[in-house]
């Protein structure tokens, strides 16, 4: 029998992929290092025994958006929660996206964005960053201006990169897109790492979406729990794109106990981020490019080696980091992800017997020579 076609448009197209190799350090997914509070837990296995599981869940998950809501001083119906961000942005695209509208993003990013768009049936437009990952804010504009993408989407902090965005570029973007009414989605699943959030620009008037995952900061990649806030009239089309039920009652009290426990959070961040500037201070002294990171993640690129031989130099020592090197525009780059003290302490190690210190000469053959 002849395999059924899958659409025209879908053929061209590859899945997300993510090799998960079982070693004893694994930086490669921008999870949380740590678990989370031993408290949460025990409330949770509470609530659970307490689970009515003949009967469907909450429907419009009230409480948990009410949690989210009050957690960033806004209305609950201006959240949608969903099963992980990618979710989110699925059905965000779903609503917003699809056959004869075009998605802008800017490369290199987030793989997903491109992704799901192009599932939907949408037309995707990659604008370039440039050399350093850094947004040409006018060319930005420009692209903007010239493709009025219904969905124009910015990560920040960026995800291959770290690379937070500047408030101006946020308020920009926005600007050209509500001029044509079309929406820009700020992909924060990183923010709490950073300096500054979009989340405060947020309101019924403005064509702005900002996402948000328990996946990394609060320790929960299991759960598969994301949310979106945004205007109201946003929020009631996504719901009737989204599927009835389609958050569980798991997921639900998962993610409002969690919402207790935001000091805790908080601290892992803290914790994540002084690891990660002492990693930045390390790579510098060795022969690397370090993209300056906002995240719980650092990009750099062995300047004389090439990306994937330090990445298995790196395997070999029991260390996983992400290979990019071969990724568009991401040439001979790797990314890690900040682990707990004791995990870097073992990737600096392997970094330091795969790659010589910066300045030591040119004992080992440049890249391409
Ligand atoms: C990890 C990640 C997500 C996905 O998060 P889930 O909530 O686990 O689906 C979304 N956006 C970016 C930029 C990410 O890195």
């Amino acid at each position: 029998m002849n395999p059924v076609p899958v659409r025209d448009d879908l053929r061209s197209l590859s899945g997300y992929h993510s090799p998960q190799v079982d070693v004893p350090v694994r930086l490669n997914t921008n999870e949380s290092p740590v678990e989370p509070p031993a408290a949460w837990r025990d409330a949770l296995g509470a609530e659970l025994s307490r689970v009515e599981w003949h009967r469907y869940p909450d429907r419009g998950a009230i409480a948990l958006r009410t949690g989210l809501a009050e957690l960033h001083g806004v209305d609950p119906a201006q959240v949608f929660a969903a099963n992980g961000s990618n979710e989110v942005l699925q059905t965000l695209l779903l609503a917003y996206a699809g056959p004869g509208r075009t998605v802008v993003t800017f490369e290199p990013t987030y793989q997903l964005h491109a992704h799901i768009a192009r599932v939907t049936g949408a037309r995707v437009v990659e604008v370039e960053r440039d050399a350093s990952f850094g947004l040409d804010l006018d060319a930005a504009v420009a692209a903007v201006e010239r493709e009025r993408p219904t969905v124009t989407f910015l990560c920040s902090p960026n995800n291959p990169t770290g690379i937070a965005e500047p408030a101006e570029h946020v308020r920009a973007l926005l600007d050209a897109a509500r001029e044509y009414a079309g929406l820009l989605v700020v992909d924060e699943a990183y923010a709490q790492f950073a300096p500054w959030s979009a989340l405060g620009l947020v309101d019924d008037e403005q064509p702005l979406v900002v996402t948000r995952t328990f996946s990394k900061t609060w320790s929960m990649a299991a759960a598969r729990l994301g949310y979106l806030v945004g205007p109201r009239w946003l929020v009631e089309a996504l719901e009737a794109v989204a599927l009835p039920y389609h958050l569980d009652a798991v997921k639900q009290i998962a993610g409002r106990l969690a919402l207790r426990h935001l000091d805790e959070m908080e601290e892992r961040v803290s914790a994540v981020v002084a690891e990660r500037e002492r990693l930045s201070a390390v790579l510098q002294q060795l022969d690397v490019d370090v993209v300056p990171s906002a995240a719980n993640f650092g990009l750099f690129r062995p300047r004389q080696l090439d990306g994937r031989s330090v990445w298995e130099a790196l395997l070999a020592d029991g260390v996983l980091v992400r290979d990019c090197s071969s990724w568009p525009r991401l040439d001979g780059c790797l990314r890690v992800t900040v682990g707990t003290p004791s995990e870097n302490d073992a990737f600096l190690s392997a970094m330091r017997s795969a790659v010589p210190a910066r300045g030591s000469g040119s004992h080992r053959q440049a890249v391409g020579s």
